[in-house]
């Protein structure tokens, strides 16, 4: 394991803190803009294992979303010749759906109890030491709402896409977290996180690891969804946009007007297009 003390994003750069106390310290990436979380308690431990399981399995209009994923996937490749992981696939739902559309699915889980669950549907789950094994290598990668748990964002993404062949898809559906009202100063369920990944950090973290972007859409509600394609000869890395909001991080009430807006806006968007769907049906 990485010695949580030495915990840095980004080699050889440096952090800002954003808040520190007795407990923990959160500290945000100068490179990429990662927010990520040192802990030094046992309390904090407990949170993270109490939120650790409550993880739910997905619902019905998770699975007919992940259902338009293999849809918009179908258009880059046929995915009856590929391999498929769902790296965090809770109760194995997804993999019971990409079953059917793909050569082989295994998937990875380490809560007990969810694992359990894809294990009796007699679906393939590997060891909880998948990401230091060598090997193996797939076609299409999938996660969703797994990598804020994650413990060090960069070395795990870094580790999970090296499983990806060459020419292989990433598939992330996931939270970003650009305006995210965080009040450090207090323990919070949010410190079952390791880290909010920010859309500089997603997009960063890609491009460093040769993902291009196929697809990608960052949506009000906080969730984004990325598409992209493992190049091997991939050299140009993301340039870092200035992001307002870093500003504000450590400034609780800033960032929860902000967040109030966004979430007036998705509401718009909502509304919009909802609005359109029935004039073109
Ligand atoms: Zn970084």
């Amino acid at each position: 394991m990485v010695n949580k003390k030495n915990y840095i994003c980004c080699k050889n750069h440096g952090y800002k803190k954003i808040y520190s106390s007795h407990d923990y310290e959160w500290r945000i990436c100068e490179k990429c803009d990662l927010i990520y979380l040192l802990s030094h308690s046992k309390r904090l431990d407990k949170v993270k294992e109490v939120q650790f399981n409550e993880f739910e399995e997905p619902q019905e209009n998770a699975k007919l979303e992940f259902i338009s994923l293999l849809k918009i996937l179908k258009r880059y490749s046929n995915c009856s010749n590929l391999t498929f992981l769902d790296f965090g696939c809770a109760d194995g739902s997804y993999l019971k759906i990409a079953e059917k559309h793909f050569k082989k699915v295994q998937g990875v889980e380490p809560n007990i109890f969810l694992k359990k669950k894809a294990l009796n549907k007699k679906l393939d789950i590997l060891d909880d030491k998948f990401l230091v094994n060598k090997g193996p290598y797939y076609d299409v990668i999938f996660t969703r709402n797994v990598f804020e748990y994650v413990d060090c964002f960069s070395d795990s993404l870094n580790k999970l896409i090296s499983k990806l062949n060459d020419n292989g898809y990433f598939i992330w559906r996931d939270k970003f977290y650009d305006y995210f009202p965080k009040d450090y100063s207090n323990i919070d369920s949010s410190d079952g996180f390791n880290s909010f990944p920010t859309k500089n950090a997603i997009k960063y973290h890609l491009s460093i690891n040769q993902i291009e972007i196929l697809k990608s859409r960052f949506y009000f509600d906080k969730s984004f969804l990325i598409i992209g394609q493992k190049k091997i000869n991939q050299k140009k890395v993301y340039k870092k946009r200035t992001n307002i909001n870093t500003i504000f991080y450590n400034n609780y009430f800033a960032c929860k007007i902000i967040f109030y807006l966004t979430g007036k806006i998705q509401n718009i968007y909502l509304f919009l297009r909802k609005f359109k769907s029935y004039f073109i049906n």
